[in-house]
């Protein structure tokens, strides 16, 4: 367990998701391909099928017995859904699936659902090496980052944005302050002209509107 939770430490979330990308999108074009391919022939049963259903509505809108005979039929399935009757027309008109069919189709179900799986994990495993980085509790982030998923991410920001500065210079985060405790260097400074203390990220002074930049300029 501690070699899993070093490893996620150090993992690389830079590479990782472009590669899960890659690996989805393989799987995505690949399983499309091969599933359509396990159930052609019931495809085209259920497309052909669809066309005859079609040409017999046509055909015998004019024989009212029959017509007939066909609404009450109609009638008497109506609290049938849709679905179930879509149901008896796969049981007894389309050719069942092939073993080979069934067993393709279960390794595509099953890709998809261990890459959904580990697109989750990967969630909670970019919690957990983000809350280390902000001194934040990386354990309770990570369970978070399991219910909550993509909305967990949100909060997490949000929240380590308003408790927490990343210094520009050494990349550290720490709690809010003035000076950074890694490097040294000063998160805020003093408007020339009312000698306010803004953010080091600030163009304009809030206080009097004075530009910063072209002190910054100035001073260099
Ligand atoms: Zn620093
Ligand atoms: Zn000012």
């Amino acid at each position: 367990m501690t070699k899993i939770k070093e490893k996620i430490l150090n993992a690389n979330f830079k590479k990782i998701p472009r590669c899960f990308i890659v690996i989805v999108f393989i799987y995505l074009l690949a399983g499309g391909i091969l599933g359509v391919m396990a159930v052609k022939t019931q495809l085209s049963e259920i497309i052909s099928l669809k066309e005859k259903g079609a040409v017999y509505l046509e055909e015998n809108k004019n024989k009212d017995e029959v017509y007939e005979e066909y609404s009450k039929k109609k009638d008497k399935e109506k609290h049938h859904s849709q679905k179930e009757e879509w149901k008896n027309i796969l049981k007894t008109q389309i050719t069942p699936l092939s073993f080979n069919s069934k067993i393709i189709l279960v390794i595509i179900l099953g890709i998809g659902h261990i890459l959904m799986l580990v697109y989750w994990i990967l969630i909670s495993a970019w919690l957990y090496q983000a809350a280390d980085k902000a001194k934040m509790r990386k354990n309770l982030w990570a369970a978070v980052g399991l219910i909550g998923n993509i909305l967990a991410v949100i909060l997490f920001i949000s929240v380590r944005d308003y408790i927490r500065i990343k210094c520009s210079h050494c990349d550290e985060w720490q709690k809010k302050n003035q000076f950074c405790i890694k490097c040294g260097s000063s998160f805020n400074k003093e408007c020339p002209s009312c000698h306010s203390i803004v953010a080091q990220s600030e163009k304009y002074c809030g206080f009097c509107g004075t530009s910063l930049i072209e002190n910054d300029n100035l001073n260099n």
